[in-house]
Order: structure tokens, then C-alpha cells, then sequence
């Protein structure tokens, strides 16, 4: 078999992930296995040449195989991430360096509004201006049973996956040119959520509307606002109570495709958003799930 001919279901193996816990946000570097983030598969062909990308998450994950991706196709790319993921975040770093492009570390909790709105500040001072944010971080905690979802943990679910997107975009609008594009993360969970993630499913919902109207809002200027919706992926966000750890063994088995996502299998679809191929979408999400239907 070629390259271009791989079959979706054996391309990586399905399920057998071991049981383990990190406290989050987890490391990539303590994932068991470690992801794919495409590092020895994606190929660039110029299609975000001179771009000047705001990535959140971009330590490990799906905002990993993204900044890969898009410094591989030309983008000058800033690395947002939590503190205690800089050993994550400098491997990013290393690898859009690699490509030639020029990796900026910036560390920062964008639950909180004014570390969010510095975030944007310093990505446009870097870079001398900015044409493409990718919001991909994310906060997700499993609780079983409501009684024990705690307002500290709602309160940082939505900080951190709605506010943050609000505070993100508010700051970078006065910055976009006609042509940047803005990428956010929904989930399957906006559409089939888990009893346990009530909270975190709720702000998937809400970013997939939110981007809807902003859409709607930002499309005279030129500036379009899609979504990417993963349905499973391998990542340290599930291995740091995104789910139970009794689940991970199984971990995507519930896919048509019958196994868990790879984050190298996400950045085809950032790109496609982000770059001018897409230049009569907006307003759409993109769901990149192994073939569970969607609304
Ligand atoms: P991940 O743990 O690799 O990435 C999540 C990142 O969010 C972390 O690396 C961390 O840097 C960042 N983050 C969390 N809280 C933050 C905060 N307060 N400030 C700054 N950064 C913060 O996991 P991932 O699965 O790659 O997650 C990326 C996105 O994909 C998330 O939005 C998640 O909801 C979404 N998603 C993941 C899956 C999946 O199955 N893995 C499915 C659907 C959607
Ligand atoms: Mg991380």
C-alpha cells in the first residue's frame, strides 16, 4: 500500500491504550504511548507562507500537530500554553524551528482575562501582526454525578474554553487584515454529550455558535471564523481526567472507524480553515470525528 491509499481503520491501532493518570493538564511527554502530532508524516506546500499564527494549546495534543503543521506550511507560529508545559511547549518549538519558521513561547493561564488579552498583545508585537488564531486549548474534567461538579470547576471550564475565545478575539479583531481566519475547537460533545461532562460539553455547544454569529459578524470584513469538531483523540487531555481511566483501554472503539483519532489526522482540516483554500467557507464546522453522524 502507498501513501495514498491507507486504510482509516488499521492506519493507527485501535484501543489497548494502558490505564494512567496525570494531574492537568497533562504532559505529551508522559503520554503512554505518545501521540502522533505528524511529525515524521506532514508535508507543507506553502499554503500559509508568511502567515502570522496565535496557536493556544500548542504544547501537545491537536494544538501540537497544528503549529507543526502550519509552520510546515509557512507560518511564523506563537506557542500558547500553560506554565507547567514548557517541556511540551519547547519540543513544539524545536520542531517549527525545524521548518524554518520562527517559534515564539509564550506561557500564559488564559482563564484569566488579562493574561487572554496579553496573550493576543504579544503575539501581534512578535510576529508585527497577526492573521490567523487557532483557539485550540481547552479544559475538560469528567465528574460522574453533578453533586460533585464543583462552581470552581464549572467556573474554569468556561473560562478557559468560552471566555478565553471571547477575550482572544476581542483583543486580536483591531489587529486582522481581510484574509486572516480564525480557528476554533468544538467536539462531538456539542452533539453527544456525555453524562459525565456536562459542563464541558455545554461550552463545545456554545463555541460552535459563538463562531456562528461571529461569522456572520467579522464575513463584510473579510475575516472568517470556522470550527473543527474532533470526535476522539488520543491526547493528554484524556489521560488527566478527561475521562475515567477505566475508559481509556477503549478509548474510541465507539467510532464507525472503530479507534481513537491521531492529532496528525486533525491538522489537515486547521489548515484547510486557516488557509485561502477555504476562502468561500465561514461560519461552518468542520467535524473530523471517524464517522459518528452530526447534526
Ligand atoms: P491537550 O491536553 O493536548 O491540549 C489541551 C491544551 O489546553 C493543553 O495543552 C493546555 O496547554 C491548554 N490549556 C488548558 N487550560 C488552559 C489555560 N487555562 N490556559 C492556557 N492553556 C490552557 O488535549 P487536546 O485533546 O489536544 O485538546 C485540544 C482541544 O481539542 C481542546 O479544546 C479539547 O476540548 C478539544 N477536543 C479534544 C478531543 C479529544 O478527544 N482529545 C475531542 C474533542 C475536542
Ligand atoms: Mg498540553
Amino acid at each position: 500500500m502507498t501513501d495514498q491509499l491507507t486504510d482509516p481503520v488499521t492506519r493507527y491501532p485501535g484501543g489497548g491504550y494502558p490505564e494512567q493518570s496525570q494531574d492537568a493538564p497533562g504532559l505529551e511527554s508522559e503520554l503512554r504511548p505518545g501521540a502522533d502530532h505528524g511529525e515524521d508524516s506532514y508535508r507543507g506546500t506553502g499554503k500559509l507562507t508568511g502567515r502570522k499564527a496565535l496557536v493556544t494549546g500548542a504544547d501537545s495534543g491537536i494544538g501540537r500537530a497544528t503549529a507543526i503543521a502550519y509552520a510546515r506550511e509557512g507560518a511564523d507560529v506563537v506557542l500558547n500554553y500553560l506554565p507547567s508545559e514548557q517541556s511540551d511547549a519547547e519540543e513544539v518549538a524545536r520542531l517549527v524551528e525545524q521548518a524554518g519558521r520562527k517559534a515564539v513561547l509564550a506561557p500564559a493561564d488564559i482563564s484569566v482575562e488579562e493574561e487572554a488579552r496579553g496573550l493576543v498583545r504579544r503575539a501581534v508585537e512578535e510576529l508585527g501582526g497577526l492573521d490567523l488564531v487557532a483557539n485550540i486549548a481547552g479544559e475538560q474534567q469528567y465528574v460522574e454525578d453533578l453533586a460533585d461538579v464543583t462552581t470552581e470547576q464549572f467556573d474554569r471550564t468556561f473560562r478557559t474554553n468560552v471566555y478565553a475565545l471571547f477575550w482572544i478575539v476581542q483583543e486580536a479583531l483591531p489587529h486582522l487584515p481581510a484574509g486572516a481566519t480564525i480557528v476554533n475547537t468544538s467536539s462531538i460533545q456539542a452533539y453527544q454529550p456525555s453524562p459525565g461532562l456536562v459542563d464541558y460539553a455545554s461550552t463545545k455547544a456554545t463555541i460552535n455558535t459563538m463562531s456562528k454569529a461571529l461569522a456572520q459578524q467579522l464575513a463584510p470584513k473579510g475575516i472568517r471564523v470556522n470550527v473543527v469538531a474532533p470526535g476522539p483523540f488520543w491526547t493528554p487531555l484524556q489521560a488527566s481526567g478527561g475521562q475515567p481511566t477505566e475508559k481509556l483501554p477503549e478509548f474510541g472503539a465507539e467510532t464507525p472507524l472503530g479507534r481513537a483519532g491521531q492529532p496528525a489526522e486533525l491538522a489537515g482540516a486547521y489548515v484547510y480553515l486557516a488557509s485561502p483554500e477555504s476562502s468561500y467557507v465561514t461560519g461552518e464546522t468542520l467535524n473530523v470525528n471517524g464517522g459518528m453522524p452530526t447534526p
